[in-house]
C-alpha cells in the first residue's frame, strides 16, 4: 500500500486518508476474489493493480486537479475503472459508471457497498442509448473512458454525455496523437475541441500513458450520437 500512497500524493498532491486506503485493500480483495469466478481483470498481482488500475485513474487528476462536486461518467467502465478509484479519492464525486455488461455492474455495485462509498451509480446501457436519452445527454461535467473504442467511435460515445463547457478526457495509449488526428473530424462534428494532450509516468511502466482532454464548447447536433452499433462500425472520419 506504499506503493499507493506515495505515488497517489504525486497525482493528487494530497494525501489518501488511512480510511481510503483501506477501501483500496478492499477492493483489490474483493476484484481478485471475484474474478476467479467471473472475467473482470486480467491483472492479478496486487502492485500491478495499484499501478495499472488505482494509479492510473487516480492520473486524471493531472487534468482535472479537484474533481469534488462535479457529476462524472465512466463509459465502459467494466470492472469500474477509471471511476471507482475516482470516487474512492474523491468523496463528494457524483459517479455514474456505465456498461452494457450487466454482470460487470453487478461487481461494482457489490464493491461499492462493501467500500460504503455512497457517491457511485451505475447505469446498464449502451453508451449510444445514453446519449440519445434526456437523462444523461449533455448532464455530465467530466466524461472519462479507458479501454472502450477507437477514438472515433469513442467520441460519439462520450461527446453527447459532456454538459457544454464540460469535458472528455479519453485515456490513451502510446498512439495516443494519431488516435487524436484519426478523431479530429469527429471532435468538430459533435461540439469538442482538443484541450490537450497530456503525457502520464506511472511507476514501474515503460511506456507512457496520455490523457486526450477535450473540451465541449459547443451543443451536440441532434443527429449523434447514432444508433447503437453505427459508430463503430461507420465511424466519422
Ligand atoms: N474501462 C475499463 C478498464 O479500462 O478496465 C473496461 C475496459 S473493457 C476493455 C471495455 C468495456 O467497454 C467493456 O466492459 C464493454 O462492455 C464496454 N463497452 C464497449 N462498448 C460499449 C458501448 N457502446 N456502450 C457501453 N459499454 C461499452
Amino acid at each position: 500500500m506504499s506503493l499507493l500512497r506515495a505515488h497517489a500524493k504525486e497525482l493528487l498532491e494530497f494525501d489518501l486518508s488511512e480510511c481510503q486506503l483501506r477501501q483500496f485493500d478492499a477492493l483489490t480483495e474483493l476484484l481478485l476474489d471475484w474474478n476467479q469466478r467471473m472475467n473482470l481483470t486480467g491483472i492479478t498481482d496486487p502492485s500491478e493493480i495499484v499501478v495499472k488500475h488505482y494509479l492510473d485513474a487516480l492520473s486524471l487528476a493531472r487534468v482535472v486537479p479537484r474533481f469534488d462536486s462535479l457529476g462524472l461518467i465512466d463509459v465502459g467502465t467494466g470492472a469500474g475503472f477509471p471511476g471507482l478509484p475516482l470516487a474512492i479519492a474523491f468523496p463528494q464525486l457524483r459517479a455514474t459508471l456505465l456498461d452494457s455488461t450487466r454482470k460487470k455492474l453487478h461487481f461494482i455495485e457489490h464493491a461499492s457497498e462493501a467500500l460504503g462509498l455512497a457517491n457511485v451509480q451505475t447505469l446498464h446501457a449502451r453508451a449510444e442509448d445514453a446519449g440519445r436519452s434526456g437523462r444523461h445527454r449533455e448532464r455530465y461535467d467530466i466524461v472519462v473512458a479507458r479501454a472502450v473504442a477507437k477514438m472515433p467511435a469513442l467520441m460519439e460515445y462520450t461527446l453527447p454525455l459532456a454538459r457544454l463547457d464540460g469535458q472528455v478526457i479519453a485515456m490513451r495509449g502510446t498512439s495516443a496523437y494519431e488516435d487524436t488526428n484519426e478523431a479530429a473530424k469527429a471532435i468538430d462534428l459533435l461540439g469538442g475541441e482538443l484541450f490537450t494532450i497530456e503525457e502520464v509516468r506511472l511507476p514501474t511502466l515503460d511506456n507512457p500513458r496520455y490523457l486526450a482532454a477535450i473540451d465541449k464548447i459547443r451543443p451536440t447536433p441532434r443527429r449523434f450520437p447514432r444508433s447503437a452499433g453505427i459508430p463503430s462500425r461507420q465511424p466519422i472520419i
